[in-house]
């Protein structure tokens, strides 16, 4: 490929609003261009990197026996309604109308599509376990679009899907997802661990995400020194967390307890359960100015957070609303702040009003009770535990956390019966029974994979990338007299013959000084550089330099394939 027939749209100037390093060098490396909050143009060059990590994930599905499908963006509101989501998904959920005045939605996911054409189409038992994926374009209405492709609207996922007819059936395919997963991210070269996680609001109750490992995650993860244990922390909080002794009654507090602490810690101390406490919990959407948000998440946290409440029904409510909702509500979860009206309403109430967080330092909620009133003591910081380095490991007991940060690039359920319940996907069994499919989920963000990449991989000069991830192999870049006979012929030749030997080359044949071309080369960080020049063929010699070497290496001609390959 010559760079006069592959335009590169890189720029000099670091975008003023992409704070982390993979968007900024996604934009200058012009792999990304950006349409809208949370809306990237895909260029030439960037399309080439996201195709490869697309590559590498539907040969690992094909091998483990996924059937690749393409379903639908926009998604009919009935599924959405029959598995109950359509109320509980929120404002993440784009909704549309047709030209009929009837509801839609663009997928966030797939399980409803899925399940209701599993539900039409299974003939028989014999013909499962099943599984199905699809790569294709999600939209999320993400609350903060943030670092590019890392956090955006619309974005590129792999999801698949497995149907069983038991329990053992989804564990073998959960296993071999994850065999697969483990694969996958190490072909793409990626430095990443496999974490317990919380299922939250998906539901089912084995989940692990795995993490590609960065300061810039938005995740953070505890894992142990000694042995395999890892888990999101929010869910060695909730593991870790050990009974407290009960706390003495204090006269009310008004104001929320400082410090920010997992819901089940907070029932821990307090020595209730969950499920005692809270039963019907409405959510706000709250958009109100009062509002402070630490860190930029979305409603679907706040059901989570209601979901380990125990909360049998969860709605989501403008606070108005809320505080008009017919039958007592029990509680509230909402972003911290509350809006006048409410906090009247809650401190005529005698509420105890806690803050929370859904995951370690992720964002703060406040929890309202309404129903312990006066008699409960809020808990003292002191009486909370969080997980902190060098706690002791809860599986091992030797070993020590230790805490990194992590980007979440997949996930991985056992989604059990949710969704084939309540959308009434059966099958007859041996016996003649109607049996409710049992399910898995397994989601890679793709688009999200190549920034994660760059994450992990970069320096000053631009984008490292790992070699399975590269836009091209090699770049070569003929220098001096362009016109002269000798280098064109000396570089077209090359050029082929790397070709020919399976490597994708970018031939920088514009007419630009040598520096310039080497600072676009190593901006968008191509394995490896061949430089051809006059100087160097009068000797039979090209200059060959690694992404990374610190030096140029001069080679005979002849041997740079040995070299490359
Ligand atoms: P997050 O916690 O980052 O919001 P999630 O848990 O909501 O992600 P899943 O529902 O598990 O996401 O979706 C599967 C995968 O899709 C995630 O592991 C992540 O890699 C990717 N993904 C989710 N949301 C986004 C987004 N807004 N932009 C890019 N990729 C995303
Ligand atoms: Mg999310
Ligand atoms: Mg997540
Ligand atoms: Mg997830």
């Amino acid at each position: 490929m010559r760079a006069s027939q592959f335009p590169l749209f890189t720029n000099k100037e670091t975008p003023a609003d992409a704070e982390i390093a993979s968007h900024q060098l996604m934009l200058k490396a012009g792999l990304i261009a950006r349409l809208g909050s949370g809306l990237y143009t895909w260029q030439p060059l960037g399309l080439r990197v996201l195709r490869r990590v697309e590559q590498v994930v539907r040969e690992e599905m094909d091998a483990i026996g996924g059937l690749e499908v393409l379903m639908p963006a926009v998604q009919p509101a009935e599924l959405w309604e029959e598995s109950g989501r359509w109320s509980l998904y929120g404002a993440e959920l784009l909704r549309l109308k047709d030209r009929h005045d009837r509801d839609f939605c663009i997928g966030p996911t797939h399980e409803e599509v899925i399940t209701d054409f599993l539900r039409r189409e299974l003939r028989s038992y014999r013909q499962l376990p099943l599984t199905f994926y699809q790569i294709q374009t999600k939209f999320r209405d993400e609350r903060r679009p943030r670092f590019g492709v890392m956090r955006s609207r619309e974005f590129v996922m792999k999801d698949a899907y497995s149907f069983h007819l038991d329990q053992p059936s989804l564990q073998a395919t959960y296993d071999a997802m994850q065999q697969a997963y483990i694969r996958i991210f190490e072909r793409l070269g990626l430095r990443f661990r496999a974490v317990g996680a919380d299922s939250g609001a998906i539901g089912g109750s084995v989940s692990e995400e795995f993490m590609v490992l960065a300061d810039s995650g938005e995740d953070e993860i505890a894992s142990c020194s000694q042995c395999q244990y890892a888990a999101n922390t929010e869910l060695a909080t909730s593991r870790l967390a050990t009974p407290q002794s009960p706390v003495a009654p204090a006269p009310a507090a008004e104001e929320p307890t400082p410090g920010i602490h997992t819901v089940a810690e907070q029932c821990k101390v307090l020595g209730i359960e969950p499920a005692q406490v809270l039963k019907s919990v409405v959510v706000m959407a709250d958009d109100s100015p009062a509002v402070l948000f630490v860190a930029g998440d979305d409603e679907l946290n706040l059901i989570k957070a209601a979901k380990v409440l125990n909360a049998d029904e969860v709605r989501l409510a403008e606070p108005e609303e809320a505080l008009q909702a017919t039958g007592v509500p029990r509680g509230f979860i909402g972003p911290i702040g509350l809006p006048d009206g409410l906090r009247q309403w809650v401190d005529t109430r005698a509420a105890t009003l806690i803050n929370f967080s859904t995951g370690a330092g992720r964002q703060d909620y406040h929890w309202v009770n309404l129903n312990w009133g006066r008699d409960v003591a809020l808990p003292k910081q002191a009486d909370l535990r969080t997980v902190k380095a060098g706690e002791g490991c809860p599986r091992c007991n030797q070993g020590q956390l230790e805490i990194h940060r992590g980007i979440e690039v997949g996930h991985i359920f056992q989604l059990g019966t949710k969704y084939s319940e309540a959308m009434n996907a059966r099958v007859l069994d041996e016996d003649g029974k109607q049996q409710p499919l049992i399910m898995g989920c397994y989601g890679i963000g793709v688009s999200r994979v190549v920034a994660a990449a760059i994450e992990q991989n970069h320096d000053e000069q631009g984008i490292i990338w790992p070699a399975p991830l590269a836009p091209f192999d090699v770049a070569l870049i003929s220098i001096g007299d362009d016109r002269s006979a000798a280098v064109s012929e000396a570089a077209t030749q090359l050029h082929d013959q790397l070709q020919s030997a399976g490597l994708s080359v970018l031939w920088d044949n514009r007419d630009a000084r040598p520096g310039v071309k080497f600072a676009d080369m190593e901006l968008i960080g191509i394995p490896h550089r061949v430089v051809i020049g006059e100087r160097g063929l009068k000797n039979g010699t090209l200059e060959y330099r690694g992404r990374c070497d610190s030096e140029n290496q001069d080679l005979p001609v002849d041997e740079v394939l040995g070299v490359l390959l």
